[in-house]
């Protein structure tokens, strides 16, 4: 089963009158299923690598953003769609939920000034301004695993304290 034959099952699970034209032009037509989704109980290491190459596929994709549309309008619950990894779809929403406020800052325990700036200036190329994660690490000229983990981290401390008990 290719890529767009398995986002096509889920879709017609999820959605059944949404226009689905633009998987006629995806880039992952002839992509294995398992680049975009991984299996259960995956390693990190080996999610963050398959995700990456599943990125470089979505990159160039002309229907780029009608798939990340589709799969954030239906709550695409796993799997990289239009570039996005489940992670950063959920990031996603929650900077449209909470649109409103000002930007995270983390706390200072367990963050260096220089991982307090990535994560600050991450939020803003990232959530703001929609830049994958590979792109927001070339701009910040910082390694993307690196980044990942102070993005991981900085979540979690500036969650509120209500949310983590
Ligand atoms: S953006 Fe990625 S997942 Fe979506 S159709 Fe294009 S290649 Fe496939």
């Amino acid at each position: 089963m290719t890529a767009t034959q398995g986002i096509g099952r889920v879709a017609r699970r999820t959605v059944h009158h949404a226009s689905l034209a633009w998987r006629d032009d995806a880039e992952c037509r002839d992509k294995p299923l398992g680049l975009f989704f991984g299996p259960d109980g995956e390693r990190q290491a080996d999610r963050d690598v398959r995700e990456e190459k599943a990125k470089r596929v979505c990159r160039p994709c002309g229907v780029r953003t009608a798939c990340l549309a589709y799969a954030m309008a239906t709550g695409q619950p796993a799997g990289v769609w239009g570039g996005e990894t489940t992670e950063e779809r959920r990031g996603e929403r929650r900077r449209q939920t909470r649109k409103a406020a000002p930007p995270p800052v983390p706390a200072s325990q367990g963050f260096t000034k220089r991982e307090a700036d990535l994560y600050t200036a991450s939020v803003h190329l990232m959530d703001r301004k929609g830049r994958l994660l590979a792109d927001a690490a070339a701009e910040l000229r910082v390694d993307a695993r690196e980044l990942r983990s102070i993005r991981r981290r900085g979540r979690q401390l500036s969650r509120p304290a209500s949310s983590t008990a």
